[in-house]
């Protein structure tokens, strides 16, 4: 049909398409804010629903923007390919959904982020999917529980949430490959750095966090090879946490400071722990910068940096902290981690609920543990923050 003979409300529902010429492109990434593609000819349309040919069909099922950010992320991890969510535990969620049925087993730890715990726990459980819940430290479990005949997989996190420590990722692997079983690994905190260990099956990230980098959109990923993509895509479509495509511009965006907000914000930690750590008043500090952590070696060996997280705890044993750590100037008490702002976060309310006296001895976890996620500030009016938080206690 003509555009000149159409009606004024016609011609604003159809209009013509301004497509770039091949040789001339936007260099940033365009935002397709599209719900639906079209093509010509209905042969064609239902070559792309079936997978036979690139092109795009509904945003739920794939996006430009989107594909754009799963390869960036899926090239910066070593993975062959990335289906993006609309946050970090629909990530974990969509993957363990996909990859379990009712009788298979999952291995998790107490050393991990509490609603990937509670996913399991309330979720999987009562699909009928069984669950072996250890400490990373437990070597010997772990080593049985993977090579018990109904285990599936098994998730771990490579900077823990909060403790900021990590399970051996080669033994993990190692074991899990012997009896068949599935790494994933929840990546969020070390950022997109390549460890120099064993590659996981499955990486995920929350993506609210360090990629998008200003606390603005929420994201996650599963980064994966192209035949475990088979065994995830359908089920990730069917489940419908698509990341909307302006979200995934922003984390786009985001990843275009990623590696100098990193290198700044893992500075600044390591100078506030080295503070932290010759505080009167503080008992512990877990970072794994320090050279009192005791995976200093492993940390310094198989990862680029330390990350930016670290968890203290107070010699006071008694003190109520839930005054404090809503005193912060800088460090605000809130939710989320990794943004260029720094955070206080009071880890047994948030983190720990879920285990028992005995799991949060064995997590390191106590009354007065406190997490912190340092951002890009200037690092003395940091240190000013802490003190005059410190100076509180008693
Ligand atoms: N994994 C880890 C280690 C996290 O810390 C978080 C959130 O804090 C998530 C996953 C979940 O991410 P989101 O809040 O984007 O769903």
């Amino acid at each position: 049909m003509d555009q000149n003979t159409m009606a004024p409300e016609t011609i604003c529902n159809h209009l013509e398409t301004r497509l770039l010429p091949p040789d001339n492109y936007a260099l940033a990434t365009p935002i397709y804010q599209s719900v639906k593609f079209a093509v010509k000819d209905f042969d064609e349309l239902k070559r792309i629903f079936r997978n036979e040919r690139t092109g795009y069909f509904y945003s739920r099922h794939g996006n430009p923007t989107v594909a754009q950010l799963e390869n960036l992320l899926a090239q910066l991890q070593g993975q062959e390919t990335g289906l993006a969510t609309s946050t970090g535990i629909a990530a974990i969620a969509g993957a363990l959904l996909s990859l379990l049925k009712s009788g298979d087993r999952l291995v998790y730890f107490i050393e991990s982020y509490r609603p990937s715990r509670v996913f399991a726990e309330k979720i999987l459980r009562k699909m009928g999917v069984q669950l072996t819940r250890l400490s990373i430290d437990d070597k010997a479990g772990i080593q049985a529980a993977l090579a018990l005949p109904d285990t599936k997989a098994v998730i771990f996190e490579s900077m823990t949430n909060p403790q900021v420590r990590a399970p051996d990722i080669d033994f993990i692997c190692a074991a899990a490959r012997k009896h068949n079983v599935l790494t994933v690994l929840d990546h969020t905190f070390a950022g997109f750095q390549k460890l120099k260990s064993e590659q996981c099956d499955v990486v995920i990230h929350s993506l609210t966090k360090f990629a998008s980098g200003h606390g603005d959109v929420m994201g996650g990923i599963i980064l994966t090879s192209q035949k475990l993509r088979q065994e995830l895509e359908e089920n990730m479509i069917l489940l419908g946490a698509t990341l909307d495509p302006h979200a995934a511009y922003l984390i786009l965006r985001g990843m275009k400071t990623f590696h100098l907000r990193r290198k700044a914000q893992c500075e600044n930690a390591l100078a506030l722990a080295q503070w932290l750590e010759k505080h009167p008043k503080v008992e512990h500090v877990s970072y794994p910068g320090l050279p009192s952590h005791p995976q200093h070696a492993y940390f310094s060996e198989l990862y680029h940096d330390f990350g930016s997280m670290l968890l203290f705890s107070l010699k006071n044993k008694k003190y109520p902290i839930e005054e404090m750590v809503a005193r912060g100037q800088l460090f605000k008490l809130a939710a989320s981690l990794g943004s260029t702002e720094s955070l206080i976060t009071p880890a047994l309310f948030f983190f720990a609920g879920d285990l028992s006296a005995e799991e949060r001895i064995q997590a390191g976890i106590d009354a007065t543990s406190i997490r912190l996620s340092i951002g890009i500030e200037n690092v003395a009016d940091l240190i000013r923050d802490l003190e005059q938080l410190l100076d509180r206690v008693n």
